[in-house]
Formats: structure tokens, C-alpha cells, sequence
């Protein structure tokens, strides 16, 4: 054996027990519970987990980084080794990559990507083709994609209405060839008309943007996704689910057997739409926008009761420059914001120390069903004798500030500066190599740019 993780609690979705891991050759080759045994493991790296929870490292199944060199406009900060690293810092081990055409060829996308991530990823990828507008070539890819263990398409319904027949006739092939879409639902129509109106009435300012894309805008989108998953029969997977009114519709569609699964994103758990009154308040834009204290305790009861299925950060990383240029509009915003750094530690602060989420579904959204979802399982999200060890020793008892300054993203501002978060990963192992290790108050991250690899899908099976 290479390595022992000695002392934690072993926690996954269906509970915790006193553990010991084993670790050869990159997977976990052994879990022995210290109550039923008398057996000590010994092995040449024995790694401290008293007094720490034992996890799965987290799947974040959606990110944004920058793989192509930037032009004249801003764009995202990180590419594959800041943003991996930031990943890395906030317990994740594996993430998914919205890799956006913009040829129309979804080849083309994944191919682009896969340069700069075996380049520079310092921890597993997966690579999610995806398109606005979507071309006759890309459905013509489908079926060689998914041979190949690409086994996701990602769609933005915004571009619904630009080309309805193409947008839904890659949905059913998509399910035809055993991949899950991943939706982005806003509807386009109604953003456009709610926007305009803001723009025509003087108030274009920043401050205004939860109004261009109310609850509606995304609740209409949902329930024309949902319609578009019973039609095609197609598996469905929406992507930062915002509002109780959408959550509503995913748990009627779930209630009626329709194969459509939901995640959620930090800031819609973590904020309400009341941070845009304040000074510099276009930082929090995200898309859809920020939504209200009843849509919060929504999202948080729907990850309780597995309404909702997964948490991913959709990390859209800016500098605090293009992110609050006073030059922008309602209608020129720039969505999206830096979260891979503060990912466990937060989720485990704001849902499990506050009762809102037991540990084990916090193991459940971040590890486990992603993994599932994403044809993942058990080679990662789990920690069972097999699986690559990827795993967080986190220690439930440190307490930390957020300081983007302290932060591995290249974005300069975090949405959560000064807050406080309890629970930070001590250690992070990815394939059983140690590629962070906490020490007081510093923190060493050692992973390697190249090190990460490229993740086919196998088969996709049910959440928990
Ligand atoms: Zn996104």
C-alpha cells in the first residue's frame, strides 16, 4: 500500500462510519472500519484525518474556462491551471468544462479544449460539447461524439426560438445516442422584451438586471425544457436551477417519471437579489439573476429532499474591472463569477453547519451524483475499494476568512469577500496523490499542469 488515511469519518451518502483508506497505485484498495477490526494498516505515507470528515472529492460538472487567447473584450480569467487549482483549493477534484462551439462544430469545441487541458489541468476533466445556435453539423456529430465517451451536449435555450426545429431535434438525438442534455433555461422572447423595456425607460443601470430576466423568464424555459424531455423521451439535466416557481416544475416532471434532473449553484443559495442595491453591486450578476429569500429556502429544501440533484459552481471567472465597467447595461452585462475556491468549504458552512443539509446529501450534490449522472460512477464520487482516490480530508472545525487576494483564481474579487466560511479541506487527493495539504495558515498546492486526464463516460445511472 502507498498511502493510509488514518483516524476520519468516512462519510457517503448513505452514512459515516470510523475508517481507515487504503490507497495503491492511485485507487482506494482498502476502507476498514476501526470498530469492526483489529487490522492496522501500514503503509510508507500515513496522512492525519483525526478529528476531519473523509469525503469524495467534489465533481463540479460545470465550469468555464478560457482555452483560447483572449481578444480586444475582457473574458474569463482562468484557464485550465488557475481555474484547476481553484478547484482544487475548494475540494474539488474533478470538473466538467462547458466547451462552446463557435464554428457551429462541436469537434471542433472539445478538440480546442482538449489542447489546453492536457496541457495544463492539474486534476481530471471532463469536456461537455456545447452550442447556442445549434448547426446541422453539430447533430451530425452526436453520433461519433457519444462512441468516443462524450456523453453530454450542452444547450442554452436562449437560442431556442433562432432555430426551434434543429434545437429539439438535437435533444432526441442526443437521447438516441445515450447522452444527457444540458439545458440553460432563460427564454430568450420574454429576456428580450423585459430588457428592452428597461433600456427604453432610462433604466439600463446595472442595478436593474434581476428586473430584464424576472422568474418567469426561466420558468417558461423549464417547463419548455420539461415538454421537450416528454416529446423526445430524451434524459434532460438543467443547469443552475434559480427559482422555487422552476424547482416546482422540475419536481412535477420528476413526479411524472420524466427523466429530468436539476442543479443548483452557490449564489443562488448563498444571496438574495438585495446585494445589487449595493455599491458596486453589477459584481453579483450571474445568469439567471439573483432571485428571493423564498426562492433560497426553495432551492435548500429541494436539495434535502432530492428534488434537486447536483451543486456545480458554473465559475465564470472576471476581473472586478469588466465586471462593473460603468460602460455596461442590463443588456451588456457580463454574467458569471469566480467560485471554484470556496466551493466545499461553503456548501458545508452555509448548508451543513446550519441544519439545511445533512452531510451525507452534501456528499450526495457534490460527489456521488454527479458522478452518476455523468457516467462517472464509482470510478469517481465514491470511496470504495476501486475507485480512484479522490478524496478531501475535511477539518469541520477551521475557520476562515475569504480573501480573494488568498484565492488561486485569477479573478480579483470573490462575491464572498470577508465572509466567513467553517470547514476547509485539510488534504485533497486526486488518484492518491496529495495535491493540497493545509497547514495553519498555509495552504500547498503541488499538482502538476498536465497531470489532470480526460474522463470518457461509461453508463449513466440514476441520483440518490
Ligand atoms: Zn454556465
Amino acid at each position: 500500500m502507498d498511502t493510509i488515511i488514518r483516524g476520519g469519518i468516512v462519510v457517503t451518502p448513505s452514512g459515516r462510519s470510523a475508517s481507515d483508506i487504503g490507497i495503491r497505485d492511485g485507487r482506494i484498495s482498502h476502507v476498514i472500519d476501526r470498530d469492526s477490526t483489529t487490522i492496522e494498516l501500514d503503509a510508507a505515507t500515513v496522512l492525519d484525518a483525526r478529528g476531519a470528515f473523509v469525503l469524495p472529492g467534489a465533481i463540479d460538472a460545470h465550469v468555464h474556462f478560457a482555452t483560447t487567447s483572449p481578444g480586444a473584450e475582457p473574458g474569463f480569467v482562468d484557464d485550465f491551471l488557475r481555474g484547476t487549482r481553484a478547484a482544487i483549493h475548494g475540494g474539488v477534484t474533478t470538473v466538467g468544462q462547458m466547451s462552446f462551439t463557435d464554428t457551429g462544430s462541436l469537434r471542433a469545441a472539445v478538440e480546442a479544449d482538449h489542447a489546453q487541458a492536457r496541457a495544463l489541468s492539474t486534476i481530471d476533466y471532463v469536456l461537455h460539447p456545447g452550442t447556442y445556435a445549434v448547426a446541422a453539423e453539430a447533430i451530425s456529430e452526436l453520433a461519433g461524439l457519444a462512441e468516443e465517451g462524450y456523453r453530454t451536449l450542452k444547450l442554452v435555450t436562449l437560442a431556442l426560438d433562432e432555430d426551434s426545429t434543429h434545437f429539439a431535434e438535437a435533444v432526441a438525438r442526443a437521447g438516441e445516442h445515450g447522452m444527457l442534455t444540458l439545458l440553460h433555461c432563460e427564454d430568450g422572447a420574454l429576456i428580450e422584451h423585459a430588457t428592452s423595456e428597461l433600456m427604453s425607460d432610462g433604466r439600463s443601470d446595472l442595478r436593474f438586471y434581476p428586473e430584464s430576466r424576472p422568474v418567469v423568464t426561466e420558468s417558461a424555459a423549464v417547463d419548455r425544457a420539461i415538454a421537450l424531455c416528454e416529446l423526445t423521451g430524451s434524459p434532460i439535466y438543467i443547469v443552475h436551477l434559480s427559482s422555487a416557481r422552476a424547482l416546482e416544475a422540475v419536481r412535477a416532471a420528476k413526479g411524472r417519471g420524466l427523466p429530468v434532473f436539476a442543479e443548483t449553484r452557490p449564489i443562488y443559495l448563498y444571496l438574495t437579489d438585495r446585494v445589487h442595491a449595493e455599491p458596486d453591486g453589477g459584481r453579483f450578476i450571474g445568469m439567471p439573476p439573483l432571485r428571493r429569500d423564498e426562492d433560497v429556502r426553495a432551492l435548500w429544501e429541494g436539495l434535502a429532499d432530492g428534488s434537486i440533484d447536483t451543486v456545480a459552481s458554473d465559475h465564470a471567472p472576471w476581473s472586478l474591472a469588466a465586471k462593473i465597467d460603468p460602460a455596461l447595461t442590463v443588456e451588456t452585462a457580463r454574467k458569471g463569477m469566480a467560485e471554484l475556491d470556496t466551493f466545499l468549504p461553503l456548501l458545508y458552512s452555509e448548508g451543513v453547519r446550519t441544519g439545511r443539509l445533512s452531510l451525507e446529501r452534501l456528499v450526495a450534490v457534490s460527489a456521488e451524483n454527479p458522478a452518476r449522472l455523468l457516467g462517472l460512477y464509482p470510478q469517481k464520487g465514491a470511496l470504495q475499494v476501486g475507485s480512484d482516490a479522490d478524496i478531501v480530508v475535511l477539518d469541520p472545525a477551521d475557520e476562515r476568512t475569504i480573501r480573494a487576494a488568498e484565492l488561486e483564481s485569477a479573478a480579483d474579487y470573490s462575491v464572498y469577500e470577508g465572509w466567513t466560511a467553517t470547514g476547509w479541506p485539510r488534504l485533497v487527493l486526486s488518484r492518491g496523490e496529495v495535491v493540497l495539504a493545509r497547514d495553519g495558515s498555509s495552504c500547498t498546492i503541488t499538482a502538476a499542469p498536465g497531470r489532470g486526464r480526460w474522463l470518457p463516460a461509461g453508463e449513466r445511472r440514476e441520483p440518490v
